[in-house]
């Protein structure tokens, strides 16, 4: 079968590896649809210290069952499904306390196990959720990026009426921007990038900034009547962005760290203490697919527009070299097989 790996940094085509077989406990799925995120790209610019190489990247998967288990009760061949790629090892701390998002011997496919970049992949079947009749096969995969921000909407503790930060408007924030709407809250999203802001505009949300044409604190200052942000989500990983949700966020706020910084980021903690903020880091995500997957079905949250285009999986080498080479002109790129 045809698979997309990454032999190393910088280089990536496809190869013919030998057909995936179906793994105990798991279930062998034919992949219809693989989200190229921005992790593929770390990964092709040899910047995402997780990653290991060889690999065959891409962990926003979807596809339909090809294989089960001659006991397997609840799925079929021909069952619609998206993959949960975090594989965790449940005897960890972590994990025996339900936070298997941030296991301590995790495997994520296609970063620390082979992806999904390939027409076939076995998977674990607790790990399998079905996609609603609604979701079209290109949309499916984001399901996956809205999971990781709903937990990161989660880890600030946004709440109905509450104004929320969202820095770094690519596909996390643009997701965290809309799942916040959901719950009643008031997105704020700052970015440089002007069509993204237009873009967040038109998926609803109210108040948007430039950082390098406005005084994004002045104008937050305004927007909640001088008491700042109760939360700020941080999708960005910009060093500029960490430092400044420490100025966007009121006092007793809670910040949530979902962007991964390039280097060290040094922090003014005394303004932790002195505005008694919770900074909390987010990874991954813990039992929200089911609900990712409804709200996607339902339209409440709009995945289509963040879409920038689809190709093929012969296409997929190219296009991984032009978003590490021209990031802005992408939002988010489906390999659709
Ligand atoms: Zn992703
Ligand atoms: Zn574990």
């Amino acid at each position: 079968m045809r698979s997309v790996c990454l032999k190393q940094p910088g280089d990536i085509a496809i190869i013919d590896v030998p057909m995936q077989r179906r793994e105990p406990g798991g279930v062998l799925i034919e992949v219809r649809s693989v989200g190229i995120c921005g992790s593929d790209i770390g990964a092709y610019k040899g910047v995402n210290p997780l990653v290991s190489y060889p690999r065959v990247i891409g962990h926003e998967i979807a596809g339909e069952v090809a294989e089960v288990a001659d006991d397997e009760t609840e799925f079929r061949v021909g069952d619609r499904v998206v993959i949960e790629p975090y594989v965790y090892c449940g005897k960890c701390h972590p994990c025996s306390i339900g936070h298997t998002n941030c296991c301590e011997n995790l495997a994520v496919r296609g970063v620390h196990t082979e992806g999904g970049m390939a027409e076939y992949i076995s998977h674990p079947r607790h790990l399998l959720h079905r996609v609603p009749d609604g979701i079209p096969w290109r949309l499916a995969p984001l399901a996956e990026p809205l999971v990781i921000a709903m937990h990161a909407i989660r880890q600030a503790e946004v709440e109905a009426g509450q104004h929320v930060v969202v820095t770094g408007a690519g596909q996390i924030g643009l997701l965290a921007a809309q799942y916040a709407l959901t719950l009643g809250a008031v997105p704020i999203v700052i970015d440089p990038i002007a069509e993204r802001l237009t873009l967040a505009r038109s998926l609803g949300v109210a108040y948007t900034f430039d950082p390098m044409e406005t005084d994004a604190v002045a104008g937050i200052l305004s927007i909640t009547e001088g008491r700042m942000a109760e939360a700020v989500v941080e999708c960005s990983g910009s060093a500029h962005a960490i430092r400044g949700a420490v100025g966007y966020v009121s006092y007793a706020g809670h910040i949530a760290l979902v962007g991964w910084p390039k280097g060290e980021v040094p922090m003014p903690t005394a303004l932790f203490t002195k505005k008694e903020l919770t900074v909390r880091g987010s990874r991954n995500s813990v039992g929200q697919f089911p609900e990712s997957l409804r709200l996607i079905a339902a339209g409440r949250v709009r995945v289509e527009p963040l879409l920038s285009k689809t190709v093929s999986l012969a296409e997929t080498p190219a296009i991984v070299a032009d978003i590490a080479a021209h990031p802005e002109k992408y939002l988010k790129v489906n390999c659709v097989l």
